[in-house]
């Protein structure tokens, strides 16, 4: 399969009308892009563009979508339900993540429940002696337990799991899989360690947590969760720039995801909650400072300096 990069015309189109926002929306989508924003790369054999024929999506495109969260009323709560044990040295920092997606889908409320056990429905396979679970099953899940959330105020609920997942025969594993028209989504850190493909899981839970390996996986894991929401509020895979809506099939895929959205993303996402957008850079920059994500506080930085 093959993949062209998108033509100056092409990102311009797919940007659409920018005429009618906010003046730092306007800035931020237009200012410096080339500075701040790089092409896609060329994929390679294994990479995401080169396994799977992405047609991207404009921002007309996005608009007609109709499965897409957009919050209203009361519905403006993203539910994250734990399933299954993060009682381990190496588990994700559930609540240090979560502060992230707060900043990130600004003016939704953010709830972090109570971690529940895998249920004997959830149908899994053995992998290399571990157990691999499927993911429609943990969609029929948080849409059957429902009405134990607060059905008023819940606008997505997404489960999370230290366990590896699989959407299908066919694959052999998935980073998460969003089922927008039920507004629920399952993500799995299992893959995000760096270990996972070079030790067993008992290996890996004896081993200790260097401050390398922390940040890695911390970092891996904002960005698995951001980019898995961002489906959930109706945004596909990106095709125009580097950014954190690219898909991603191995390790260094996700890690040239960045922790933030091209201008094409960016104007969808704001469509939908119509954040302010210095508001947002200025947090999510002190954010990334506070939890040692260096770089990515850097880029916020040199945005603002464009917006202001
Ligand atoms: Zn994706
Ligand atoms: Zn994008």
């Amino acid at each position: 399969m093959s993949f062209t990069a998108s033509s100056n015309e092409q990102m311009a189109d797919a940007l659409g009308d920018i005429s009618q926002l906010p003046k730092t929306m306007k800035m931020a989508v237009s200012k410096e892009i080339e500075e701040s924003f790089q092409p896609v790369p060329r994929p390679n054999g294994g990479d995401w563009l080169a396994q799977h024929n992405e047609r991207g999506q404009t921002m007309e495109s996005f608009q007609k979508t109709s499965s897409k969260a957009i919050p209203h009323g009361t519905h403006k709560t993203i539910y994250i339900q734990p399933i299954g044990s993060f009682n381990h040295p190496r588990a994700a920092p559930l609540d240090m993540i979560i502060k992230f997606v707060r900043i990130f889908f600004s003016g939704c409320e953010v709830e972090l429940l109570p971690t529940v056990d895998f249920t004997k429905d959830m149908r899994k396979r053995d992998l290399g002696g571990q157990p691999q679970y499927l993911t429609g099953d943990f969609h029929n899940y948080l849409v059957q337990t429902r009405s134990q959330r607060d059905p008023r105020r819940e606008l997505l609920c997404v489960a999370v799991t230290m366990a590896d997942i699989y959407p299908g025969e066919g694959w052999n594993f998935v980073y998460g899989q969003a089922r927008p028209n039920d507004g629920v989504g399952v993500y799995s850190f299992a893959r995000l360690d760096p270990l996972f493909y070079r030790a067993n899981f008992e290996e890996i839970l004896r081993t200790p947590l260097t401050e390398a390996h922390r940040i890695i996986m911390f970092r891996r894991c904002v960005k698995v969760l951001l980019h898995e929401i961002g489906h959930l509020f109706g945004l596909k895979h990106c095709i125009y720039y580097v950014c954190l809506m690219n898909g991603a099939n191995n390790e260094k895929e996700m890690d040239r995801q960045p922790l933030y959205l091209c201008p094409v993303c960016l104007c969808k996402l704001h469509s939908s909650l119509q954040f302010d957008v210095q508001h947002l850079y200025e947090t999510f920059a002190d954010q990334c400072n506070k939890y040692g994500l260096e770089p990515e506080c850097s880029w916020y930085q040199k945005r603002l300096e464009y917006i202001h």
